[in-house]
C-alpha cells in the first residue's frame, strides 16, 4: 500500500491549539472528535450485478487548515508545514494583500505548468480536486503530488471531504460534477471565514482566492461572496512576473472558434459515437504514426485481434484531421477507388504558408502523381480522437517575421510533431534556445495546434541543455528521486542484523573479487573459484541482493519498475535506484560486508557442471579490480596469492565455456563501439576510442551468461507460467540477403540456414590481403539481427535465444541497473524458500505488462545513449576542424552509400543528390551491390577516404558532413559530398533499424 498524506489519522489535538479552539458544533460525534456518517451508493460489479455499498465515512474536526502557526487548528508535528503565515508569493495588482490560492479541478488539470512555476506558492489543494484529477489524468496527478511534496512550494492538501464543516452530501437531482463544484465553493467559504479569525503578525487578514476558468462556477462563487478570478486574470495581475503569461494554457473558447477564420478541418465525431462505430465496424481504432519525411502523410496501426497490425494510410491535411503522432484515433476507410500509395516524396513543412490552405492543397496533389496501381494500400481518414497522447515537446522557436508579434510558431525537434503556435512576449530571449512547449488544443479553424511555453532548457548546442533534451525526447525518467521514494531507503548507518542473516549463508571467508571497467561504482557482480577436495572446482557468481532492499509495491519499487534500467550517457549516469543503493549498500565493493544472491556450481576441470545451487549470502569482496588489473595478475608469474589463483581458475574455465558456446552455434559478432575520453574537468570529449576487449572482459561475461542460464532454468522449472525470461528470435531468412550478396561480391559464401552454419561460415570468411573484411562481415551480420526481448513464460511458447544459441535465458546478474533482474531475484528467492511471494509476482498478465515497459525502456535507453554518442561526436569534430580519414563502404543504396570509419566507429549515410543541384548520373546494381556515380563505381566493402566536418547551419539539426576524397568523382558541378545526420534524437525511426542491427551484444 502506498503511504498517503491526504487522510490524517485520528489524533488528539495539541494542547496549546486546543485551548484556543473555536467552540464546536453540536453534531453527534464519535471518539476523539471523529463523527461517523455513512454513504450509500449503488455499484455495478464486474459480473453485471448491482450491489448496494455502504461506506463508512468519518468526519473530523481535527483537520488543520494548513496555515503555519494557526492558533485555531491542531498542531501536527508529523506533517510538513504547509501555507506560510506570511505568504511569499508574487505581488498581484488584483489582490495586493496576503493571500492563498485555491484552484478548482479543471484549472489544476489544464494549468499545471503555471502551478509548477516557482513564482506560485501557498496553494490549497482540496481533496475533492485531487480525487477528480487522479481519475482524469494520472500524469497531472503525479505532478501535483510532487508539487505538494516540495516544501519550497508551500502547497497544502486539505482533506475537505473528511472535515466536519466542509463535507457535503450530494443533493437529489444534483450531478456529481455539480456536487463537487459546490463542495469546492463550500471549502473556499470555510477558509475565508476561518482565516478571518486568525490574522497574521502584521494584523492583516489573509484572503483566499478561488481560481476557476469556468464562467458559471465563477459567477456562483461571486454571488456567494467568494473572491474568484480566472487563471488568466490572476496571472496577468502579477506585477513582477509578466513572462508567466507565456505559460498559460490557451483553453479554446468554443464560441470564439466559429466566429474567426475559415474552418479547415472536419468536426471530430464525439467519443460515444466513435465507440459505437468501432463496435459495429464502421470505424477502426488504431495508433496514429506521423511520417517523419512527409508532413502530409501518416499511417494508423489498427488495434484488435481480427486484423492484427493492419496498416492504413492517411494522406492530406483534412484526412489527417488534427491527429498528432501517437494519438489513439478512429479512422474510416475510404472507397477503394480513393486508395493511395505511400509517397516517396520528402515534404517538410516550412511553416511559410501558415494560412494559405490553397497552397497546401497544391502540395497534396504532388503526392498523387505517378502512382503505381500495385502500390495502392488501404487508405482512410481520421474521424475522431479516442485518446490524445500529447506530452511536452522539445524544440525551438521560429520567430515570426512580423515586428512586435506575440504569436510565433514553435518547431519541435521531432519532425513527426506538427509545429505549434504559441503566444509569448519573450521571443527575442527565446530565439536560439531549446524550449519546451505543451499543446493545449487544436481548433478546427487553425492550421496548427495552439500551445504554451513551458520551460527554457538553455542554449542550443550547450552540453547540459542537449543532454536534457535527449533525455526528454527519449522519455528517460531522470528527475531526482522524490522524498516519498527516498523514504523507503534503509536508515543510515546501515549494518547487517541477525534477522538479515536468517536465510543466508556466510561466505565472507571466500576469496571473492569483482572485475569491472575503471571507475565503476555500481558493482553488481563478484566471483570466486577454488579447488575442493575431490579435484573439482567450486565457482561462485555473487550478485548484489537488491531485492532485499527494494520491497514489492512500495514507492521505491514502483519508481524502479517505471525507470526499468539505468541509462549510461557519455558523461552521465541516470540511476534506476537511488545512489545510496546503487553506489553503496548494494554495490559489492571490496572489504565491506555485503548481501548477495549467489549461484554456486561444482564443476570438473572440463567446465562441466556437476551441481548447481542458489543461496542468499553475505560476502566480503577481497578486491575490486579493473579488467586490466585482473589481466595483469593472471599474466604475472610472480603473483600466486589467493585472489590471483582464483582468477586464473576462472579464466581457464571461461575459455572452455566460451569454446563450448561457440561450438554450439553462439554468434560472435562485432560492432565498433565508441568510447569517449572525457577531460575530467570540462567534460569535453578529447579523444574517441573504439573499445578494446581484454580476455578478462570475456571471462566475466562467460560466467554471467552461465549464471543467467542456470537461473532461467531454475525459475522456469519452479514457475512454468510466471518466469520472466529473455528471448532472441531468429531473423527471417530474407534479413540475410544483404549479407549473402555482399559476401558473394568478394567470392565468399555465407550460410544462413542455422546459427551454427552462420557462425562457421563467418569464421571461414577470410581474405588474406584484406584482414578487416571479416570484421566488416560481422558488423553486417549484426544488422540482420532481431532485438532481444523480455517476456513472461506463461504468455509465449518460443523461448529460444538465437544469438547465444541457448534454449532458455534470463537476466539475473545486474539488479542494480536492470529491473528485470529484480523480478528474477524475487522469483528465485521464492523458489528456494528465501523470501515470500506476493500476488503480482505470479500474475502472468502483470508480468507481460511489465515486460512491455522494460522492453520499451531498454530501447529508449539505447537510443538515448546513441544520441549522446552522436552529440559528443559532433563536439569532437567541432574542435577538430576538417579531418581526413579512411572509411569502408558498408551498404550501397540507390542514391547513396553508407560508410564506416573504423577509427571512430562512426557511420554515415551518404547522398549523391542535393537540393537545387543537377542530379548526377547514378547507376545502381543490386546483385553486385554497387553504385556508379558519373562513371566511378563504388562497391560494398571498398576502401575510400573522406573529409569529415561539422555542419552547424541548422542549429536544431547539426550534421556531420563528409566529402569523398578518394576516389574523386569527376562531374560537372556536382560536389560528391556525403552527409550524415548525427542529431539522432530526431531520427528514432532510422535509428531503430540501425540499433536493432548494430547491437552486437545480442545478450
Ligand atoms: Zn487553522
Amino acid at each position: 500500500m502506498r503511504r498517503g498524506r491526504a487522510t490524517p489519522s485520528p489524533r488528539r489535538p495539541g494542547g496549546r491549539a486546543a485551548s484556543r479552539r473555536a467552540p464546536r458544533g453540536t453534531l453527534g460525534r464519535g471518539r476523539a472528535g471523529a463523527m461517523l456518517t455513512s454513504r450509500t451508493f449503488l455499484k455495478r460489479t464486474r459480473a453485471g450485478a448491482v450491489v448496494k455499498v455502504v461506506r463508512e465515512h468519518y468526519l473530523r474536526d481535527d483537520i488543520p487548515c494548513g496555515a503555519d502557526a494557526c492558533p485555531l487548528c491542531p498542531v501536527r508535528p508529523d506533517q510538513p508545514l504547509g501555507l506560510e503565515a506570511r505568504p511569499s508569493g508574487a505581488a498581484s495588482g488584483l489582490c495586493p494583500g496576503p493571500h492563498y490560492l485555491l484552484p478548482d479541478t479543471n484549472l489544476l488539470l489544464h494549468q499545471i505548468d503555471i502551478l509548477e512555476d516557482p513564482v506560485i506558492k501557498n496553494v490549497i489543494v482540496l481533496q475533492t480536486v485531487l480525487q477528480e484529477v487522479r481519475s482524469r489524468s494520472a500524469p497531472v496527478y503525479k505532478r501535483i503530488r510532487d508539487v505538494i511534496g516540495n516544501p519550497e512550494k508551500h502547497f497544502y492538501s486539505f482533506t475537505n471531504e473528511h472535515h466536519r464543516e466542509t463535507y457535503i452530501e450530494q443533493e437529489q437531482g444534483e450531478s456529481s460534477n455539480d456536487r463537487n463544484d459546490r463542495a469546492i465553493r463550500v471549502a473556499v467559504k470555510w477558509y475565508s471565514e476561518h482565516l478571518k479569525k486568525i490574522q497574521n503578525e502584521e494584523n492583516e487578514d489573509i484572503q483566499v482566492i478561488f481560481l476557476t476558468n469556468d464562467r458559471n462556477n465563477k459567477e456562483k462563487a461571486l454571488e456567494e461572496g467568494i473572491t474568484a478570478y480566472t487563471c488568466e486574470e490572476y496571472i496577468k495581475s502579477l506585477i513582477d512576473n509578466p513572462d508567466l503569461v507565456d505559460r498559460l494554457a490557451c483553453v479554446s473558447d468554443e464560441g470564439k472558434e466559429i466566429e474567426s477564420g475559415k474552418i479547415i478541418f472536419p468536426e471530430h465525431v464525439p467519443l460515444s459515437k466513435l465507440q459505437q462505430g468501432i463496435k459495429s465496424g464502421i470505424y477502426l481504432q488504431g495508433t496514429y504514426r506521423a511520417s517523419r519525411d512527409n508532413y502530409l502523410e501518416a499511417t494508423v496501426w489498427v488495434h484488435g485481434d481480427a486484423e492484427e497490425n493492419k496498416e492504413i494510410i492517411i494522406q492530406g491535411l483534412k484526412h489527417l484531421n488534427r491527429a498528432v503522432h501517437e494519438d489513439t484515433v478512429a479512422v474510416e476507410l475510404l472507397a477503394k477507388d480513393e486508395w493511395v500509395a505511400p509517397s516517396s516524396v520528402v515534404l517538410q513543412d516550412d511553416g511559410q504558408n501558415e494560412d494559405d490552405i490553397e497552397m497546401e492543397e497544391k502540395k497534396e496533389n504532388i503526392l498523387k502523381i505517378s502512382v503505381n496501381k500495385n502500390m495502392l494500400r488501404p487508405t482512410g481518414k481520421v474521424v475522431g480522437i479516442i485518446k490524445r497522447n500529447w506530452r511536452p515537446f522539445c524544440g525551438m522557436l521560429s520567430k515570426s517575421h512580423i515586428k512586435e508579434a506575440r504569436r510565433h510558431l514553435f518547431t519541435p525537434a521531432d519532425r513527426r510533431i506538427p509545429r505549434i503556435r504559441i503566444e509569448t512576449r519573450q521571443a527575442d530571449k527565446l530565439e536560439g534556445q531549446r524550449i519546451i512547449v505543451a499543446i493545449d488544443g487544436w481548433p478546427r479553424n487553425s492550421r496548427y495546434p495552439n500551445g504554451h511555453f513551458v520551460k527554457n532548457l538553455g542554449s542550443a548546442g550547450d552540453k547540459e541543455t542537449e543532454t536534457e533534451v535527449l533525455l526528454l525526447e527519449h522519455d528517460v525518467p531522470h528527475q531526482p528521486f522524490s522524498q516519498n521514494v527516498l523514504s523507503f531507503l534503509p536508515k543510515m548507518p546501515w549494518s547487517i542484523t541477525e534477522k538479515d542473516m536468517k536465510y543466508r549463508e556466510d561466505l565472507r571467508h571466500l576469496y571473492v573479487c569483482s572485475v569491472d571497467p575503471p571507475g565503476c561504482t555500481d558493482i553488481d557482480d563478484a566471483l570466486h573459484c577454488r579447488e575442493i577436495g575431490n579435484g573439482n572446482l567450486e565457482v561462485g557468481v555473487h550478485i548484489a541482493d537488491v531485492s532485499h532492499f527494494i520491497r514489492p509495491g512500495n514507492a521505491l519499487d514502483d519508481e524502479s519498475a517505471k525507470r526499468g534500467t539505468t541509462v549510461y550517457l557519455c558523461e552521465k549516469r541516470i540511476d534506476m535506484v537511488p545512489e545510496l543503493l546503487s553506489s553503496n549498500l548494494c554495490s559489492l565493493r571490496s572489504n565491506v560486508d555485503r548481501l548477495a544472491f549467489s549461484c554456486i556450481w561444482e564443476m570438473n576441470q572440463k567446465a562441466e557442471i556437476l551441481n548447481t545451487r542458489f543461496t542468499k549470502s553475505i560476502i566480503n569482496s577481497k578486491a575490486s579490480l579493473t579488467y586490466a588489473e585482473a589481466q595483469m595478475r593472471i599474466d604475472s608469474a610472480a603473483m600466486n596469492d589467493d585472489i590471483t589463483v582464483s582468477l586464473r581458475g576462472l579464466n581457464k574455465l571461461a575459455k572452455i565455456l566460451k569454446k563450448k558456446r561457440i561450438d554450439n552455434g553462439a554468434l560472435m559478432l562485432s560492432s565498433p563501439e565508441v568510447r569517449f575520453h572525457m577531460d575530467s574537468e570540462t567534460h569535453d570529449p578529447i579523444d574517441l576510442q573504439t573499445k578494446e576487449l581484454k580476455e578478462t572482459n570475456s571471462m566475466v561475461e562467460e560466467f554471467m551468461l552461465l549464471a543467467n542460464v542456470s537461473v532461467a532454468q531454475k525459475i522456469y522449472d519452479e514457475f512454468p507460467e510466471f518466469a520472466l525470461l529473455r528471448k532472441h528470435p531468429a531473423p527471417p531468412p530474407s534479413n540475410y540477403d544483404i549479407l549473402v550478396k555482399a559476401a558473394k561480391s568478394k567470392n565468399l559464401e555465407i550460410k544462413t540456414d542455422s546459427a551454427k552454419a552462420l557462425a562457421e561460415s563467418l569464421d571461414k570468411a577470410e581474405s588474406p590481403d584484406f584482414p578487416y573484411l571479416n570484421t566488416l562481415l560481422r558488423i553486417l551480420t549484426t544488422r540482420c539481427m532481431m532485438q532481444a526481448v523480455y517476456f513472461c513464460s506463461g504468455m509465449d511458447s518460443d523461448f529460444h535465444h538465437y544469438g547465444l544459441a541457448s534454449p532458455i535465458y534470463t537476466h539475473f546478474t545486474s539488479p542494480i541497473r536492470r529491473y528485470a533482474d529484480i523480478i528474477v531475484h524475487r522469483l528465485l528467492a521464492v523458489a528456494i524458500g528465501a523470501d515470500s511471494t506476493y500476488p503480482e509476482l505470479t500474475d502472468k498478465h502483470k508480468l507481460a505488462d511489465l515486460s512491455k515497459n522494460l522492453n520499451y525502456r531498454h530501447k529508449m535507453a539505447q537510443y538515448a545513449q546513441r544520441a549522446s554518442v552522436a552529440f559528443h561526436t559532433q563536439l569532437f569534430f567541432k574542435t577538430k576542424g576538417v579531418v581526413n580519414e579512411d572509411a569502408y563502404i558498408l551498404f550501397v543504396r540507390r542514391n547513396a552509400v553508407v560508410v564506416l570509419i573504423p577509427k571512430y566507429g562512426l557511420e554515415g549515410t551518404v547522398f549523391f543528390e542535393e537540393k537545387d543541384k543537377p542530379t548526377p548520373k547514378l547507376d545502381y546494381n543490386s546483385e553486385v551491390p554497387s553504385l556508379t556515380v558519373e562513371g566511378t563505381t563504388l562497391c560494398v566493402f571498398d576502401k575510400v577516404k573522406v573529409n569529415i566536418t561539422l555542419d552547424a547551419s541548422n542549429i536544431q539539426h547539426q550534421k556531420i558532413r563528409m566529402e569523398l576524397v578518394e576516389p574523386k568523382i569527376l562531374a560537372s558541378g556536382v560536389p560528391a559530398h556525403l552527409s550524415t545526420e548525427m542529431s539522432s534524437y530526431n531520427e528514432p525511426e532510422k535509428k531503430k533499424k540501425k540499433l536493432q542491427q548494430s547491437n552486437s551484444k545480442v545478450e
